[in-house]
Protein backbone atom coordinates (compact mmCIF):
# COMPACT_ATOMS: atom_id res chain seq x y z
CA UNK A 1 0.00 0.00 0.00
CA UNK A 2 1.45 3.46 -0.67
CA UNK A 3 1.93 5.79 2.07
CA UNK A 4 -0.03 8.40 0.91
CA UNK A 5 -3.12 5.77 0.68
CA UNK A 6 -2.24 4.72 4.49
CA UNK A 7 -2.49 8.81 5.74
CA UNK A 8 -5.72 8.95 3.90
CA UNK A 9 -7.06 5.70 5.21
CA UNK A 10 -5.91 7.11 9.01
CA UNK A 11 -8.16 9.82 8.52
CA UNK A 12 -11.11 8.11 7.21
CA UNK A 13 -10.75 6.12 9.98
CA UNK A 14 -10.85 8.61 12.86
CA UNK A 15 -8.31 6.99 15.08
CA UNK A 16 -10.48 4.54 16.56
CA UNK A 17 -9.35 1.27 17.99
CA UNK A 18 -8.11 -1.48 15.44
CA UNK A 19 -6.80 -5.02 16.07
CA UNK A 20 -5.41 -4.47 12.38
CA UNK A 21 -6.83 -7.84 10.61
CA UNK A 22 -4.93 -7.32 7.66
CA UNK A 23 -1.12 -5.85 7.29
CA UNK A 24 0.38 -4.89 3.69
CA UNK A 25 3.91 -3.95 2.83
CA UNK A 26 4.43 -0.39 2.70
CA UNK A 27 5.21 1.77 -0.35
CA UNK A 28 6.81 5.29 -0.89
CA UNK A 29 7.24 6.54 -4.51
CA UNK A 30 6.77 2.63 -5.29
CA UNK A 31 9.75 1.61 -3.27
CA UNK A 32 9.27 -0.63 -0.17
CA UNK A 33 9.79 0.56 3.14
CA UNK A 34 10.27 -2.16 5.29
CA UNK A 35 7.42 -1.26 6.92
CA UNK A 36 4.02 -2.41 6.77
CA UNK A 37 0.38 -1.09 7.26
CA UNK A 38 -3.05 -1.81 9.01
CA UNK A 39 -5.23 -2.11 5.36
CA UNK A 40 -8.40 -1.40 7.86
CA UNK A 41 -7.32 1.90 9.77
CA UNK A 42 -4.07 2.75 7.61
CA UNK A 43 -1.75 2.68 10.76
CA UNK A 44 2.08 2.28 10.18
CA UNK A 45 3.47 -0.93 11.89
CA UNK A 46 6.94 -1.79 11.96
CA UNK A 47 8.38 -5.14 11.21
CA UNK A 48 8.81 -5.68 14.83
CA UNK A 49 5.49 -4.38 15.48
CA UNK A 50 3.92 -6.98 13.16
CA UNK A 51 5.83 -9.42 14.85
CA UNK A 52 3.97 -8.66 17.55
CA UNK A 53 0.76 -8.63 16.37
CA UNK A 54 1.45 -11.82 14.64
CA UNK A 55 2.47 -13.83 17.78
CA UNK A 56 -0.78 -12.60 19.96
CA UNK A 57 -3.65 -13.63 17.30
CA UNK A 58 -4.56 -17.30 17.25
CA UNK A 59 -3.91 -18.64 14.02
CA UNK A 60 -7.20 -19.42 12.21
CA UNK A 61 -8.13 -22.68 12.24
ZN1 LIG B 1 -5.57 -1.24 12.10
Amino acid sequence: MQKKRATALQLEWGGKPCDHPALAKEYDEGARTGNYVCTQCGAFISFRERAEILKKRPPKA
